[in-house]
């Protein structure tokens, strides 16, 4: 009777992997805490699934139930075993009025659970045709340089860059707005706001004006209320970072931490170049510009276009990259927008470059290494509910683990 006996049963009854079976568990102790009584428990076990599991624990001796007496006449409280009729400090009858017994559990081996799910975390998240990509990363770990898309903010529950620019649909007139909402639903966000630009009185810094009034309402300190993977980026300690996010989270985030405060850079920065590596601290350097710096950002095409074919931009990225691999992280290969950013980034860098997707088929994963020369796809298994779409914290997970073998091994 072990831990291991009891994650052959569970895995059998309930279908699922050991990691998934350890995660439950986990979860439930992380809802009762490691001892708890049976008040805490019937408000945490209320479905078979967990039912189950504790009872599985229990016979396996993970988890020892036992009976606590609570004698009112001496005011203490004491183990007895299921059989005992007496209390062991009065000596009267445990069933009398004076008394009152409950059950009581307590959790053993929760740090062998901690670390097996660990070990197991691996197989369980990177696909394994994938693996081979993620060995060859981990060769190259001191010289990565994360590539930072909007999927690494969404755990923070901000609204997605969708729904932040979709309201701005009521700016057109009515027959305007299902094409706009089409451009938004592709990932083609660039296109949508040129768009929304030619059909409606807005003008470009008026529209800036409108994201940053959307950034402006997430509170201050998100990033330390809800779980996400900014703090793994840094634990990865890169000499920088590049984004085309327009939020400033991550180097809230660094500052906080590091006593240098760093300062995030942008395109125009970065134009009259820094020696990104060598200085070695942690600068983000935002690609399509930030909220703090209104006219650093890049929302239209004709923005997109001036900065990649008029600035020097493509030679100052061959400048700052030297030898470095790009890790693209929060970023989805259907999104038009970043298929034509990943060319036109690697189109002067070149070399060998990684990106992190979620459930990506062996087909897909085909398809895109023939489109984007150069791209080595990781890819990550994330649990999804019911309605198909990705649960956020696994996919912090996920994405957790994969940075976590970097810096690991
Ligand atoms: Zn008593």
């Amino acid at each position: 009777m072990s831990l291991i006996t009891f994650l052959n049963t569970a895995t059998k009854e309930l279908e699922i992997t050991e990691y998934r079976v350890l995660e439950k568990v986990l979860n439930i102790i992380h809802q009762t805490g490691d001892r708890f009584n049976e008040f805490k428990y019937k408000d945490v076990i209320k479905n078979e699934m967990d039912l189950f599991i504790i009872n599985e624990l229990i016979k396996n001796e993970v988890l020892i139930k036992s009976l606590l007496c609570e004698c009112t006449t001496n005011d203490i409280s004491a183990f007895i075993g299921y059989e005992d009729k007496n209390c062991p400090t009065c000596g009267k009858s445990v069933l009398d009025n004076n008394h009152e017994t409950i059950d009581y559990y307590s959790i053993k081996e929760k740090s062998k659970i901690e670390s097996l799910i660990n070990e197991l975390s691996i197989i369980e998240y990177v696909i394994d045709f994938t693996m081979g990509n993620l060995t060859d990363l981990i060769k190259k770990k001191e010289s990565i340089v994360p590539f930072i898309g909007s999927g690494v903010s969404i755990p923070l529950d901000l609204p997605s860059w969708g729904s932040m620019i979709k309201d701005l649909k009521d700016e057109m007139e009515e027959m305007f707005r299902p094409a706009f909402l089409r451009y938004i639903d592709s990932g083609n966000y660039l296109k949508a706001l040129t768009y929304l630009q030619e059909n409606s009185l807005l003008d470009k810094d008026q529209i800036k004006e409108k994201i940053y009034g959307e950034f402006d309402k997430i509170p201050k300190d998100i990033l330390y209320k809800e779980d996400s993977n900014y703090p793994d980026l840094y634990n990865l300690k890169p000499p920088f970072y590049i984004t085309t996010n327009y939020d400033n989270f991550l180097t809230d985030y660094i500052s906080k931490i590091e006593s240098n405060v760093t300062v995030p850079y942008t395109w125009k920065d970065i134009i009259n170049t820094q020696n990104l590596i060598l200085e070695n601290k942690k600068r983000v350097f935002h690609i399509h510009g930030h909220i703090q710096k209104q006219d650093t950002m890049i929302v239209t095409d004709e923005d997109y276009i001036d900065l990649y074919n008029q600035t020097n931009l493509k030679d100052k990225l061959l400048g700052i990259m030297g030898s470095n691999y790009l890790l693209f992280i929060g970023f989805s290969f259907n999104d038009e927008f970043f298929k034509k950013l990943y060319i036109d980034i690697t189109s002067s860098i070149k070399g060998i470059h990684y990106i992190i997707l979620p459930n990506i088929s062996l087909e897909n994963a085909k398809k895109i290494s023939a489109k984007a020369p150069g791209l080595r796809i990781i890819g990550i298994n994330v649990q999804k509910d019911e309605k198909g779409k990705y649960i956020v914290q696994d996919y912090v997970r996920a994405v957790r683990t994969v940075i976590n073998t970097l810096i690991n091994r």
